[in-house]
């Protein structure tokens, strides 16, 4: 059997969550990311019975399974917040966002593990990320909350993956969490992905502090920031610092078969040639 790779891109879901999955089967994806929600806003409006139900025979109908669909929840959210009152609004929208989930069927939600805002330390707001995870995993069911590694810009957290391992480590649930993998972001915070050697190191030092069982998703992005930059800088695939050969790396790998892996490069006119791309790296 051919390699079960699940690329595409995080598409819109602009006039409702039911268009997303119209939009990755016109990029020729086999996996996609999506808001669920308006990304900037904290309030929306609850998912009507219309949109989950076009919602499930649009992925039915184009072949996506919930293991090829990555949502992502809001930018606003920050399960490390310091401030209590600001904790608790971040932890009741992750909540909603995770039974948006639930409503469409889906089984994991990605988001970014949060901010020290440079009050509190990085230990302690992973600690606080991994009781917010613990809380909301509580109240809901059968959705992954899937921590991405972040660029370490500011005093975002999960830039590297001993960050990563501290907060998973806290949540009691082991099989409720899991770990998105940006290309982007793993660059920027000082692990190499140049070569095929590189590659080799940066994805052994993940098997070794986090482990391969944990990976739920990927972004693949280049990177325009240098390595170590820490600079959260999207590029096209082969355009940036990063280049091709991570990515043929990652296609021909079997340890990222069977996860969603979304383009969220910064030209989504050439998105449908990048999926093209990738998919002939995993032939050859
Ligand atoms: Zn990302
Ligand atoms: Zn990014």
């Amino acid at each position: 059997m051919l390699q079960r790779k699940f690329v595409g891109a995080h598409v819109s879901a602009a006039g409702g969550v039911e268009n997303a999955p119209l939009n990755a089967h016109k990029l020729g994806a086999s996996a996609f990311a999506l808001f669920t929600k308006n990304q900037r806003q904290w309030n929306a409006k609850p998912l009507t019975e219309k949109n989950i139900q076009l919602f499930k025979e649009r992925c039915e109908e184009f072949g996506f399974a919930p293991e090829q669909i990555l949502p992502h929840d809001s930018y606003l959210i920050n399960l490390g917040h310091p401030e209590t009152e600001a904790l608790e609004k971040s932890r009741n929208a992750f909540i909603d966002e995770i039974e948006r989930c639930m409503q469409l069927g889906l089984d994991r939600l990605n988001f970014h593990p949060g901010s020290h805002l440079r009050t509190i330390s990085e230990e302690e707001c992973a600690e606080k990320v991994a009781e917010s995870i613990n809380l909301a995993l509580d109240r809901t069911e059968g959705v992954i909350a899937v921590i991405e590694n972040t660029a370490g810009q500011g005093s975002n957290m999960g830039w590297n993956f001993e960050q990563l391992a501290i907060m998973i480590d806290g949540v009691n649930d082991k099989s409720r969490v899991g770990v998105c993998i940006d290309t982007c972001h793993t660059f920027a915070a000082g692990y190499d992905l140049r070569t095929y050697e590189a590659c080799e190191k940066t994805f052994a030092e993940f098997e070794r502090l986090v482990g391969f069982q944990y990976l739920k998703g990927m972004h693949l992005n280049d990177s325009k920031g240098a390595l170590g930059s820490r600079k959260d800088r999207h590029h096209s695939l082969g355009e940036g610092e990063i280049g091709w050969e991570c990515f043929r790396y990652i296609m021909q790998d079997p340890r990222f078969n069977n996860v969603p892996m979304v383009l969220e490069t910064i030209d989504e006119t050439i998105w449908a040639d990048e999926i093209q791309a990738l998919y002939r790296l995993a032939r050859k």
